[in-house]
């Protein structure tokens, strides 16, 4: 891709001669796809023709926004689903099977730990390690070891995992590198870059971005040798190694397991996604300042953020989300951050006196969320999991938005006030 993320995003319906010369692709409803001749019906069931059979396997429109995460990923091929989640199960069911060993970084989100829980009660080991250190990666590595699992940037605690080490740790393995990309979006980090197989996209966070849609995606990025996975059905074998991995989620993992994305929300999030540059930079600027501020409050203990020069992963991040093209923007860290009061403060006092910040779930919205992680997304693995996730039971998450930089710094500075003077 050499034109910028935004130019591409704009212009990649019009590149596939979209009917009568709509500038968006359309939102197709069919759920069955009709052929004139018959051996065009055959031909895309068999593989050797593209084209849709039934929407479970995907419709026009949600190719198109296959389409476009692709060129964001700069990958070979991505499927689109139904939720981040989707993508997630899709992928570890297809691809792992009984006896297999995943190593996972500890520093995830609390859902997909719990999936991973449950591949432990199929039949597959699963290690949690401190994935900020690539030794911690390398100690875990056994024979039966298939798959390697980190995100970017961790939630709550903002976390970032040795990225470049541990891709040159599976390259030498020959192991699968997956990378969820959900928090750094591929704005500010394509996980390609430093040699990750496949890359996972909760489309539902900043890349639809406005909190009215699901969706979830796999990217291919042509850097891991299918030929050597020892999980590939014999029926997928076929023709270029390249194609194979994808063949087979698509088929097994979202054909079979179902959780198909719909056209009316591949829409939104296509629309979505055509300002995510905008809307990264401006809420990745905003959570700086204002991970700057609360750390200058007498009132605030600790804050995570990534872009701050205190912060263990501030070095790093600054490598790894660094401009790909020189002089197209500032390092940015992410629009994520979380923060402890100092203990004679109630959290919960503090976050009922917030106005314009919505207390909520979810994250990536263009709204500023907060919630109490401990008591919600990391309540039901109790209290010894969250010690070692390193989630304390006071730490508020935040999921900066694109208000106005003054609007949110005045929202928190009145409500640190009002959990002063209790
Ligand atoms: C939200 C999230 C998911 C799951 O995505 P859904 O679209 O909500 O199913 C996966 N990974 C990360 C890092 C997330 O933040």
């Amino acid at each position: 891709m050499n034109r910028g993320i935004t130019t591409t995003i704009l212009h990649a319906d019009r590149q596939s001669a979209v009917e009568h010369g709509a500038t968006h692709k359309p939102v197709h409803v069919s759920a069955a796809y009709r052929y004139g001749d018959v051996n065009d019906l055959i031909g895309v069931f068999q593989g050797t023709m593209s084209g849709f059979s039934y929407a479970r396997q995907g419709t026009p429109t949600t190719a198109a926004l296959e389409n476009k995460i692709n060129l964001l990923e700069g990958g070979r091929g991505t499927i689109a689903f139904a939720t981040g989640m989707a993508a997630l199960t899709a992928l570890f069911t297809t691809l792992l099977q009984q006896g297999d060993h995943i190593i996972s970084s500890q520093y995830i989100f609390g859902n997909t730990n719990s999936l991973l829980m449950t591949l432990q009660r199929l039949g597959c080991d699963v290690s949690m390690v401190d994935a900020t250190d690539v030794r911690n990666v390398a100690a875990a590595v056994r024979p039966n070891t298939r798959i390697v699992f980190v995100e970017t940037i961790a939630n709550p605690g903002v976390q970032v995992a040795d990225l470049a080490a541990i891709g040159e740790l599976c390259a030498q393995n020959g192991l699968l590198y997956v990378v969820d990309n959900t928090i750094s979006t591929p704005y500010l980090f394509r996980p390609r870059d430093v040699g990750a197989g496949l890359v996972v996209n909760s489309l539902t966070k900043y890349i639809g971005g406005h909190g009215n849609a699901l969706g979830g995606a796999i990217t291919d990025t042509g850097c891991f040798d299918w030929s050597r996975y020892p999980n590939i059905y014999d029926i997928y074998r076929k023709g270029d190694p390249a194609t194979w991995g994808l063949t087979q989620l698509r088929k097994k993992g979202l054909r079979d397991l179902g959780a198909s994305l719909s056209s009316d929300a591949a829409h939104r999030i296509a629309v979505g996604a055509e300002t995510l540059a905008l809307r990264m930079e401006r809420a990745c600027g905003n959570a700086a300042a204002l991970a700057q501020w609360l750390a200058e409050q007498p009132e605030v203990a600790r804050v995570n953020y990534p872009g701050l020069p205190g912060n263990p992963g501030h070095e790093r991040a600054t490598q790894l989300f660094a401009a790909r093209r020189a002089g197209e923007r500032a390092p940015r860290y992410g629009a994520l951050l979380s923060f402890e009061l100092v203990s004679e403060l109630d959290c919960l006092a503090f976050m009922n006196a917030l106005k314009v910040v919505i207390l909520s779930t979810h994250l990536g919205d263009t709204r500023t969320l907060a919630l109490p992680a401990a008591h919600t997304i990391y309540h039901e693995m109790g209290p010894e999991k969250r010690a070692q996730m390193g989630i304390a039971d006071n730490l508020i998450r935040v999921s900066v938005g694109i208000e106005e930089t003054e609007d949110l710094i005045d929202d928190f500075a009145q409500a640190l006030q009002y959990a002063a003077a209790r």
